[in-house]
């Protein structure tokens, strides 16, 4: 936030923004359901198993014209603004995929100079005007703060009985990116859950489990290791914030060393109060009592250095840095586990290389099928925030009988 901007003058929400996580999750959601997503920790694990089996239950409805047309009808009343002030690919054009599944008519502003901000509008003036037109507002800004600021804009609105709709947060900063830790779950999910009706390379780990009979199926008891910019990163904060949900898991943050690309200290005593077992190093050859952390990895997450947020000085002293450490080269992947994903949230650098394209073809890679888990997973997302669950389940009966 900058206070001496008065377009984005978020004051009066404050003392609700400095409040400690667990008190604001009451306001981000209603009894059975959320109002609003904004943060990963309003993911829990019964959230996530509902919003996995709408996600399923979407993506095989989508496969055939008859269900694909009912899916089309659910919710074709409904109106989307995609706000996206920062740049992206993956999450606007995903969104704008899972609303033309539900029939959900989208619009866009990604460039502000577009919008009345350029007359000096405040963000704050802008969202209330959207929620005038539209259902439901999903947003990207650079602006750490915003999203949540208009969630609690939206809840003083409903309060004074006057119009409110859901806001969902599709990237904050380098805060958080709740929806990316949405779709990577799915991923997670879906590729140890052994399951033969999966893609033909998630029944491969079907088979590949026999030879690991103490690998546990669904997301923990896990060895998980994060690479990269671990500092800036949101989705591995939005990521790590959900996993450590679940019992007895181990997580290993690999990153440069570089104050600001270290894992940051609150989200590690968040961790390490949730029972995970935390472990940093600063190459992906370190080893782990005598073994390489790559042997013992059962997941394993890439990411990108987040050159965007540097500062002139992070910039040059980034100049200096070898970052070969953190490429997942042929011969690093070939000491991963047969079975371990490789995921990324993209996009790679395609100068640093730290996924380089000739790996792109291991039967591990799950980056692009991770890319189209996010479509299924913000549809499932719609259709749980616009209520819409119910009219799910009975559209997929009409269908399928599981
Ligand atoms: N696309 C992801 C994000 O928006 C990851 C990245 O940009 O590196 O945070």
């Amino acid at each position: 936030m900058n206070p001496a901007d008065p377009l984005s003058d978020f004051s009066a929400f404050q003392p609700l923004l400095d409040r400690p996580i667990e008190d604001k999750l009451r306001d981000f959601q209603r009894e059975q359901r959320l109002k609003h997503l904004i943060c990963a920790a309003q993911l829990k694990p019964d959230l996530l198993t509902r919003l996995g089996r709408l996600a399923d239950m979407i993506r095989r409805m989508a496969r055939e014209r008859e269900s694909n047309l009912a899916l089309r009808q659910l919710l074709s009343h409904k109106r989307a603004m995609l706000y996206f002030t920062q740049p992206s690919t993956r999450t606007f054009l995903s969104f704008m995929a899972a609303c033309q599944i539900l029939g959900i008519t989208c619009n866009e502003v990604r460039d502000p100079k577009t919008s009345s901000e350029i007359k000096r509008e405040s963000h704050m003036d802008s969202i209330r005007m959207f929620s005038s037109y539209f259902d439901v507002i999903i947003m990207r800004s650079p602006i750490a703060n915003f999203a949540e600021c208009c969630a609690y804009m939206m809840n003083r609105q409903e309060s004074q009985e006057m119009r409110s709709v859901p806001t969902i947060n599709a990237g904050s900063g380098s805060d958080e990116h709740p929806t990316q830790a949405l779709l990577d779950f799915y991923t997670i999910q879906r590729s140890f859950s052994f399951d033969a009706e999966g893609t033909p390379a998630e029944s491969r780990l079907k088979t590949l489990r026999q030879s690991y009979p103490e690998l546990q199926s669904g997301p923990a008891g896990k060895t998980y290791l994060f690479c990269g910019d671990i500092g800036r990163g949101r989705t591995v904060r939005s990521l790590a914030t959900v996993l450590a949900q679940y019992s007895s898991q181990r997580m290993i943050f690999v990153s440069p060393d570089h104050a600001v690309l270290g894992l940051d200290p609150v989200l590690r005593s968040r961790l390490v109060s949730a029972g995970v077992s935390v472990h940093e190093f600063n190459s992906l050859d370190a080893k782990l009592n005598g073994h390489s952390i790559l042997s013992q990895t059962d997941c394993l997450y890439m990411t990108r250095i987040q050159r965007e947020h540097n500062s002139a000085a992070d910039s040059k002293e980034m100049a200096e840095l070898d970052l070969s450490p953190f490429q997942l080269t042929q011969q690093r992947v070939g000491q991963l586990k047969e079975f371990s994903p490789i995921m990324h949230p993209f996009p790679r650098d395609s100068v640093v290389q730290e996924l380089p394209t000739q790996i792109d073809s291991d039967p591990r890679v799950m980056y692009f099928r991770q890319a189209r888990n996010g479509m299924w997973a913000r549809a499932a997302l719609l259709v749980h925030l616009l209520d819409a669950s119910e009219g799910l389940f009975m559209a997929y009966r009409r269908f399928f009988r599981d």
